[in-house]
This record gives structure tokens, C-alpha cells and sequence, in this order.
């Protein structure tokens, strides 16, 4: 196995035996990983992760996968460097695929080198999966770049955990203070002071323009900027803590332009979706410059009867349905799922019609073969039944029969319209969406303490879900900016206490998030508009 992956293969693993990756996980953002630390952690059998490293990724790892807290807060080790080290050696010879999962670049301030040693001295495989570091993608995700053209042609990457005013250091502060233009240390908060001080007596200009970056590429993210004299005192007052990086250099005045100016830039918004749901919306607001923030709400639990199941699907396949309506991707996905493992594929859809309600149910349908006759512009209950109205007569609704497959415990709107149109309807439950067992933690503790921005809600049970999560009480997102998908979500949202700011007016993601742009825009710019001279509202 070794020469997997993609640099600085190990020799040793003979057939049998086991292999060790040292992957970087990038500085935050789990969406910055490798796509090679992807793939192992998506083949691992043992990880042992790092503090810094971001826990979602560890979704991505099977369910039997050994996952091991190696991480390491300074003074609370949970585990000593020689008790890693021959952790990784004891799996790796009992056969296992072990990624070892690091923050940022598993060879910067990562202690990889001697993992990779040791695995090395063991003759056992290992490949060095580079990652991101916090120092160079942590800054920039800040708005920071450590080089820019007539600004700054050099950078270097320094360790603050030595006390500079000790004797024997190997940082040499008074050469780094002129030698280098950009100055990026990690490890450095309790240090600052002495660090700046360090700095200015080897020569640097203490009007230098210095910013400490704390938890850089995540939803956590602060910046308190100064310059080199007076950046201690404002992370001091900024109550920056570790992890963070310490920069000094005229590149850090580039961040007022380069931050990112759109409207929800810096805004952590909640995404409740299910995690298997939720990348178009999180890339979307990502693009926008938001910090998503995910909180599964909903879990998909499969709740069918097989005899009830067995009946559809004949009754399907013999042409008895002039319609079926799909409410959501989850009720194509476990549909055909059903049908499938009953040996019936696209075929048995062949004597009905099909009706999607939203353009991601269709596109669910077309992605398994079939093609929506209808998809309502309209996805309220009233809308459906006058879209199938006009696709197919009056007279037509009254007579049909339709099947609706759903999800237990969910909105009776549309087929209580169906039914007073006249048609049969044939229910057949497929699913529960409940609240997750485990949500994230620290997901939650944003929640809690009342740092969400603003919430985006996909369907009424992601409201209800997350009040459940929350033990009912929503009013920790009191203060925050509510968006909901279409007008049966926020009237949900209403009713459980978060009467909800945006309503998106085409009833999709894309427009969910037009929705909390378009109202943050307009409650943003309120004050610069009254401010503008010559309209009625200017003041002198
Ligand atoms: N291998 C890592 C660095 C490990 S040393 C990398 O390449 O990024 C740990 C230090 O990295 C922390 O004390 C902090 O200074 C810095 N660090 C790592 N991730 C960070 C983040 N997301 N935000 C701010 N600092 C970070």
C-alpha cells in the first residue's frame, strides 16, 4: 500500500500489514481537507485525531471505524507524544489502515516528522498526506495574505511556545524582527507581550500593523488588529485565547479590503438540514462569505410496513395510480429504495404520473431514471391541486387516484386538499425525520449561547426538530435573523416562537438564500440610506 498517497511514502508495508496516514486536515473548514485525506479517512479503520482538527470530518470515516481522542490541549494531555507514537505502530502492525489526523499541515509545529519516525523505525507504512496550515490558509481565510507584490516578498512561520527573554532560544527574535517582512507564530497568545517586545528591540517598527487570529476558518473565527506596540492590550480586551495565530506585517492592512465585503460576510449561519442535504446550502452561503454553521436536525429513520409496501408496489405496477405525488428527495430516495430491493425498478412507474413538489425533488427523480410530468411552481397544498387541475381537468382530480408516499408524523395539508378535490389517496408512510441522537456539540453551544446570526430553516420539521434538540425553548435564536424556505416552514416557525424575517419566494435553497441576503442587505443599509443627501429622509 505504501506509494498511496500522494508524497513522502514510507517503506516497509509488505502484503498484510498495515498502513498509517498522516493526513492534514486544514486549518478549520472541514471543506478544506485533501481530497486524498478525504479518501482515507473515508477507508480508515483506526483514526487518532488532534484537538485542532475538525471533528465533522470524522462523519466521513465508516461506521465501525476506531476513533481515538489523541487530542492535546496544552496542559490536559489525553495522551503523551510516546503514547501516539506507539499507538500508531501497535495498529499498523496488527494490519489496520490508520489515518492519523492532525490541524492544518501534519509537518508544521505537528510533531509528524516523529510519528512518521517512529513508524519508520518500526518498518512499518505510512504516507504523509500535506494539509492546509493554519498559518498560511487560517490567515487568508482572515483576509489575510502573508505575501502580497510591493507589500511583502517573504514570510516565515514561527513557534511562540519558547520564552524569549531565556536564555539558549532557538528563535532567533532580533534577526526574524528585520529579516523577514510577514512574521506568522503559532503557539504564541500567553507569549505576545514578550514576543512584541522581542520584536520591536531587534529592530521592527512598533507602529507595525500586527492582528491575532483566533480559531481562524471556522464558524468561531475573531480578529482583534493593532499594531505591533498595542496588539497585546487589544486581544487582552478582545479576550483572543489559543488556538490563534499572532501576525505581524503591513499585509495584515490589506484585511480591510480583502475580509470579504458581501452582506452575510462573517455572519454564522445555522443550517439545519440533514448533513446528507445540506452541501448546496452550505456552499452557498459559504460563497456569500458566511460561516456556516451545521446542526443536523433531522435524521432520516426508515418506518415501513412491509405488507403496506408489498401492496403499493403491486397495486403500482398493475396501473391502478393515475398520480404519484413526491413532497421530498427523502421520499424518492427511500421509495425506489423499497421497490428496488423488491426487484421493481423505473418500470413500475410506467401507468402513473408523476408530480414533484420542488425542483430538488425532481432533480431527485431524474437522477433515478424518471421525469416529473409536473413540478408545481406553487408548493403549497392549494398550489398542487391546481396545477394537477390545470395539467389534467377539474373533472380529472375528482376521479383520480393517488399515491403519496410520506413521512410519518408530517403535514396532512396536501392530501386533506386532494380529498376535498375529490381524489383517492392512497398514503403510504416511508419515513421519520427526527432529531439526531447526538447532535454536535459545538454546534450546539453556539446555539446556546445565543452567537447564531441567523437560522435557515428547509421544513417545518427542521423547526420542530431543533426546538426538540433545544428541550423546547428556541429563545437562544430570539436575536437572530429567521429564514425559512416557503410559507408552511414559517408558519412552523411562527407557531413554535420565530417569527421568521425571510420567506424565500421561490421555494428553494438558492432562494432561501436570496431570501436572508435580500433581508440583510435592506436592514443593513437602512442607516446609509437615511444618510444619503437629497432623499426626503436626509439629515443635515
Ligand atoms: N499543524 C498545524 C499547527 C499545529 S501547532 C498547522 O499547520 O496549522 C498549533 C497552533 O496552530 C495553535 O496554537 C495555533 O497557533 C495554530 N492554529 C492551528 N489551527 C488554527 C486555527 N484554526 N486558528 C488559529 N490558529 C490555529
Amino acid at each position: 500500500m505504501s506509494g498511496d498517497g500522494p508524497s513522502g511514502s514510507g517503506g516497509g508495508s509488505g502484503t498484510g500489514s498495515g498502513h498509517v496516514w498522516l493526513v492534514g486536515a486544514g486549518p478549520g473548514d472541514p471543506g478544506l481537507i485533501t481530497e486524498a485525506g478525504l479518501a482515507a479517512l473515508q477507508r480508515a479503520e483506526v483514526v487518532l485525531y488532534d484537538r485542532l482538527a475538525p471533528h465533522a470530518l470524522l462523519d466521513q470515516c465508516p461506521a465501525e471505524t476506531l476513533l481515538i481522542n489523541a487530542g492535546k490541549a496544552a496542559g490536559d494531555h489525553v495522551m503523551t507524544q510516546d503514547e501516539i507514537n506507539a499507538s500508531l505502530v501497535e495498529y499498523a502492525a496488527a494490519g489496520r489502515r490508520v489515518v492519523r489526523l492532525k490541524g492544518g499541515d501534519p509537518y508544521v509545529f505537528g510533531r509528524g516528522g516523529e510519528e512518521a519516525a517512529a513508524l519508520a523505525e518500526a518498518g512499518l507504512g505510512f504516507s504523509v498526506v500535506p494539509g492546509v496550515t493554519s498559518a498560511i490558509g487560517g490567515l487568508a481565510v482572515a483576509g489575510i495574505p502573508v505575501t502580497h507584490r510591493g507589500v511583502a516578498s517573504s514570510f516565515a512561520v514561527i513557534t511562540g511556545h519558547e520564552d524569549p527573554t531565556k536564555p539558549g532560544q532557538s528563535v532567533r527574535w532580533d534577526r526574524l524582527a528585520t529579516a523577514v517582512d510577514t512574521l506568522v507564530v503559532l503557539m504564541g497568545v500567553g507569549r505576545i507581550e514578550t514576543i512584541a517586545a522581542a520584536l520591536i528591540d531587534g529592530g521592527c517598527d512598533p507602529s507595525t500593523p500586527a492582528a491575532l487570529v483566533h480559531a481562524a476558518a471556522t464558524p468561531d473565527q475573531r480578529v482583534a488588529e493593532a499594531t505591533l506596540a498595542g496588539v497585546a492590550a487589544e486581544a487582552r480586551r478582545e479576550g483572543i485565547e489559543a488556538p490563534a495565530l499572532f501576525v505581524v506585517g503591513d499585509v495584515v492592512a490589506l484585511r480591510a479590503q480583502l475580509r470579504g465585503g458581501g452582506t452575510l460576510a462573517g455572519k454564522r449561519v445555522l443550517v439545519t438540514r440533514s448533513r446528507s442535504q445540506a452541501s448546496t446550502l452550505v456552499e452557498l452561503l459559504r460563497a456569500e462569505g458566511a460561516l456556516p454553521v451545521e446542526l443536523p436536525a433531522i435524521e432520516i429513520q426508515r418506518r415501513t410496513d412491509p405488507a403496506a409496501v408489498g401492496r403499493t408496489a403491486r397495486a403500482l405496477s398493475g396501473g391502478n395510480y393515475g398520480w404519484t405525488i413526491f413532497t421530498s428527495t427523502n421520499a424518492v430516495e427511500v421509495f425506489i429504495d423499497l421497490l428496488a430491493e423488491r426487484d421493481l425498478d423505473a418500470r413500475a412507474f410506467a401507468g402513473t404520473r408523476l408530480c414533484a413538489i420542488g425542483k430538488a425533488t425532481a432533480r431527485a427523480l431524474r437522477q433515478r431514471g424518471l421525469i416529473a410530468d409536473l413540478v408545481p411552481d406553487d408548493a403549497t397544498s392549494e398550489g398542487v391541486v391546481e396545477a394537477m387541475s390545470t395539467a389534467m381537468g377539474q373533472a380529472a382530480v375528482a376521479g383520480a387516484t393517488v399515491l403519496l408516499p410520506r413521512a410519518e408524523g408530517g403535514r396532512d395539508a396536501l392530501p386533506d386538499g386532494l380529498r376535498a378535490a375529490g381524489a383517492t389517496v392512497d398514503e403510504l408512510t416511508l419515513y421519520l425525520s427526527a432529531p439526531p441522537a447526538e447532535p454536535p456539540a459545538e454546534a450546539m453551544a453556539l446555539v446556546r449561547e445565543g452567537k447564531i446570526d441567523a437560522v435557515t430553516f428547509t421544513s417545518s420539521s427542521t423547526v420542530k426538530n431543533l426546538s426538540t434538540l433545544l428541550g423546547g425553548d428556541l429563545s437562544a435564536l430570539r436575536d437572530a435573523t429567521i429564514a425559512c424556505i416557503g410559507p408552511s416552514t414559517a408558519e412552523t416557525a411562527e407557531a413554535l416562537g420565530l417569527p421568521p424575517n425571510a420567506v424565500a419566494a421561490e421555494h428553494t435553497v438558492p432562494g432561501l438564500v436570496a431570501a436572508l441576503r435580500t433581508h440583510l442587505h435592506s436592514t443593513q443599509s437602512e442607516p446609509a440610506a437615511q444618510a444619503e443627501p437629497g432623499t426626503a429622509e436626509a439629515t443635515p
